[in-house]
């Protein structure tokens, strides 16, 4: 029997098929075809559990089996949990199971391993696996399935661009599960500052374009007009992350109270706005002066101060990836350059002046990533050395690990490319 992927359906896939087609279909909000086609390929595979199939028999017709092409990612993905019961989940799949028992490891944790096991779906798994991590579910009473819709509709929102995806905003949590790890770390947080800053780190480039800002100000794209120039992408996100919180079935926060709900949105948005690197140099110094004022203990710390503190805490999970180890770090670097030269080639084509690191035949990657890591991911790691000092110290380790890396690399003449611009295509 052919799958619609083209794969031999064995009748013990058909059975763990059909339980996870019957646990989408209890979560499944769609239109009438919709969920008539879901219904059709639930008695499909039925007949194949049952062996009452006939080989000669067309099984699907085509609607359906498009059906089960487009949501194919989402039976597989749906088919590595298990629940077992209220909040908890058990991974089905060992092999996640056991990366995600790493999930606050900064240097040990995979996320393109993650990735490659939920068929480019890390998101939604990193980010139950850190909120139950930190028992956020059951002591803020979240309802799991709303949270799940959530979360997957988030997902479903990320583009596949090669940086600014799912994966990268999955390595964005994690970080911040590392961070919450540090020895009294989450005893100055309360429990919906955490949830926020989870939140944020989940939604902080949802929907991301694979251009930047600059790009979309110079084409007049309707999001510049939209937010008047100002952090048009982080605007974005921020808007659309929360706005898919609105649809009944996602609204896993619908049980807190207005003012709670209140203080979760402004601090969201104020973490999302913050990771516009615009305001790098002024979160990173604030940060610096408000610890020599303040001491590092941000249960002392007023309102408005620790908010700063949450958005810099955040912004240095966005930028972090250059602190991983080097395996995880370089193919973070191969990505952000693919994205970059991307938006180099179409500004090529639209006859615009090319950003500066976007073009593939002038930027000198070790430079520019020498550059970054001195004296942009250095900088925020060591300022959070005195709350986080556990992950900052692995952090600035790997960036000299990186730097080191970086120096001993060939620098770029005009004549000689010396990236592997094959490779990031
Ligand atoms: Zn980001």
């Amino acid at each position: 029997m052919e799958h619609a992927n083209g794969n031999t359906l064995s009748k013990e896939t058909a059975t763990e098929c059909l339980a996870a087609l019957r646990t989408f279909q209890d979560q499944y909000v769609g239109t009438e075809s919709q969920v008539q086609a879901l219904s059709t390929l639930a008695n499909w595979l039925q007949r194949l559990e049952r062996g009452s199939h006939t080989d000669d028999e067309e099984p699907l017709d085509e609607n359906s089996r498009q059906y089960l092409q487009s949501y194919h990612d989402q039976f597989t993905r749906i088919s590595l949990f298990e629940v077992v019961g209220g909040s908890r989940e058990r991974w089905r799949n060992p092999a996640l199971a056991a990366e995600l028992e790493k999930v606050d490891d900064w240097d040990a944790f995979d996320v393109f391993k993650v990735a490659s096991l939920t068929g480019d779906r890390p998101l939604e798994p990193v980010t139950l696996a850190v909120l139950q991590h930190f028992d956020l579910v059951d002591k803020l009473r979240l309802p799991d399935k709303k949270l799940r819709n959530y979360l997957r509709g988030v997902e479903d929102a990320y583009l596949k661009n090669p940086y600014h995806n799912s994966t990268h905003a999955a390595d964005v949590v994690q970080g911040l599960a590392c961070l919450f790890s540090n020895n009294d770390f989450t005893s100055q947080l309360t429990d919906l500052e955490m949830l926020s800053m989870i939140l944020a780190c989940v939604i902080h480039d949802v929907g991301h374009p694979g251009v930047t800002n600059e790009y979309l100000i110079n084409t007049h794209a309707d999001s510049a007009l939209l937010y008047n120039d100002q952090s048009v992408n982080e605007n974005g996100h921020a808007s659309v992350g929360l706005q898919l919180l609105r649809k009944s079935s996602n609204n896993f926060i619908e049980g807190l109270s207005e003012e709670q709900y209140r203080f979760v949105r402004r601090t969201i948005i104020g973490i999302v706005l913050a990771t516009d690197m615009v305001g790098h140099a002024k979160l990173v110094k604030d940060t610096a002066a408000n610890i020599r004022q303040l001491g590092a203990d941000l249960q002392s710390w007023p309102e408005e101060k620790k908010q700063s503190a949450l958005q810099m805490i955040v912004h240095c999970c966005d930028i972090g990836n250059p602190a991983k180890p080097l395996e995880y770090s370089l193919q973070w670097t191969n990505r952000i350059m693919a994205e970059n030269f991307a938006q180099g080639d179409r500004e090529r084509r639209e006859e615009l002046p090319v950003s500066p690191l976007c073009d593939q035949d002038r930027v000198d990657v070790p430079k520019s990533q020498l550059t970054f890591l001195e004296y942009v991911v250095r900088p925020c790691f060591e300022a959070l050395r005195s709350i986080a000092p556990v992950t900052a110290a692995l952090a600035l380790r790997n960036i000299e690990a990186g730097c080191r890396h970086w120096q001993a690399q060939p620098r770029r003449s005009p004549s000689t490319p010396i990236f592997p611009l094959d490779d990031l295509r």
